[in-house]
């Protein structure tokens, strides 16, 4: 890599700014998933131990710009203190005087962590003034919040302008992990998407088109594809407004020697709250008064053929409905699939890096990633914004 990172900067009596995503999930104050904060735990004990003062910050969910106790990153102090070992100091505020005076005392070896960025506005509006008071606060920043890479905000953008920077360990690893398996896959190289909205991924669908040998679709994105085949799907959710392009991207497909492979059969329901009747169907087409769920048990076969002949694998996107356990199968059974090969696997972040944990599989995949969004990106080829700022080596 050409960036920056903790190995190439001299840190020692100095205050590093560290940008982390610590945007865990939360259930009654209690943190019910905290992968994100021991994902980060090599960068901040390799900072603290050759001498540096760790000041570290991140947004914890969309409390809009306003002081919302409900987003509180004290929860993740406190676990962050049991990782480390020692205090974790806790400033009430990411600026103002508290902030600064705590930030100016804090001394070798010693760890603060400021509140919620997200209190203010000015962070996801990349502020300068906001930017000047959180640069303020130390002598040099280092980003390692993979999660919020693809964003311009002033904690993973303004900031680094500001301050000698580097990158840390965590979004070296996403960094080295996916882009150099898609820019040098060994073959057949196999994508999978799934999910709900053909229109939040009809771009990465296009450039996995010029990487891919092979691309799975599954989850309610695949029934947009066949309606642009003329298939019936009942009351499934396709998004009308996108067939066309959805039949664009099929000719491109073929253009390029790219197979697409949609589902030859759906798992599908009469109600989506309430699902009273489930059935496999014959074939691709949905009854008018049902809806798909789940890819069907034939797809399950086909799609789990293709991932055991691959040498590559990246899948964004759950198969079905796979919070429901009635239609988990499909998800569960292509994770499994991803679990067996010995191929290289990558997971992007989201609700497929959900289920392959839920499902037990998360020790036998090459690399789950800690971001969605930005892993997504990375699948699109596209540069991260919060990357491309750091200084290169
Ligand atoms: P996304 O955020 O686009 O990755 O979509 C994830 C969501 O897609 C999950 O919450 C799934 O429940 C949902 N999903 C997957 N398959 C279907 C389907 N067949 N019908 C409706 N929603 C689905």
């Amino acid at each position: 890599m050409d960036k920056k990172t903790i190995r190439d900067i001299d840190v020692y009596n100095k205050k590093v700014l560290l940008r982390v995503d610590f945007n865990v999930p939360l259930k009654d104050g209690v943190i019910t998933d905290d992968n994100r904060i021991k994902e980060e735990l090599p960068t901040i004990k390799y900072l603290l131990d050759n001498g540096a003062s760790v000041i570290v910050m991140s947004h914890l969910g969309r409390p809009e710009g306003e002081v919302n106790l409900k987003y509180s990153l004290k929860p993740t102090a406190v676990r962050l203190s049991e990782y480390l070992a020692k205090e974790v100091k806790f400033a009430e505020d990411c600026i103002g005087e508290d902030a600064a005076k705590m930030a100016k005392e804090l001394e070798s070896g010693q760890v603060l962590m400021l509140e919620n960025l997200r209190f203010y506005a000015e962070e996801e509006e990349n502020e300068k003034t906001f930017c000047e008071k959180l640069a303020a606060l130390a002598d040099i920043y280092v980003n390692d919040a993979f999660g919020t890479a693809h964003r311009k905000h002033a904690s993973t953008y303004g900031v680094a302008k500001m301050l000698p920077n580097a990158v840390g360990f965590l979004i070296e690893k996403e960094l080295k992990m996916i882009v150099d398996t898609i820019n040098d896959p060994k073959r057949p190289f196999v994508g999978i998407l799934g999910g709900a909205k053909v229109s939040d991924k009809i771009t990465i669908v296009e450039s996995l088109l010029n990487k891919v040998d092979t691309l799975i679709v599954g989850g309610a994105m695949a029934y947009t594809f066949l309606a642009a085949q003329n298939y019936n799907l009942g009351n499934s959710r396709v998004e009308r407004d996108m067939i066309a392009e959805a039949q664009r991207l099929l000719a491109l497909a073929q253009e390029k020697n790219v197979e697409i492979m949609l589902p030859c059969d759906h798992v599908v329901t009469n109600n989506f709250e309430n699902p009273t009747v489930v059935k496999n169907t014959v074939n691709a087409n949905i009854p008018n008064d049902m809806l798909g769920m789940d890819i069907g048990k034939q797809t399950v076969k086909l799609y789990k053929k293709a991932v055991k002949k691959a040498k590559t694998v990246i899948w964004n996107g759950p198969m079905g409905v796979f919070e429901n356990k009635t239609f988990e199968n499909g998800t569960k059974q292509v994770a499994k699939a991803l679990a067996k090969t010995k191929a290289t696997t990558i997971i992007g972040g989201g609700d497929s890096a959900a289920a392959v944990i839920k499902f037990g599989y998360a020790k036998k995949i090459t690399h789950i990633s800690t971001g969605g969004g930005a892993s997504l990106k990375l699948f699109e080829g596209k540069v991260l914004p919060a990357v491309d700022v750091i200084e290169n080596k």
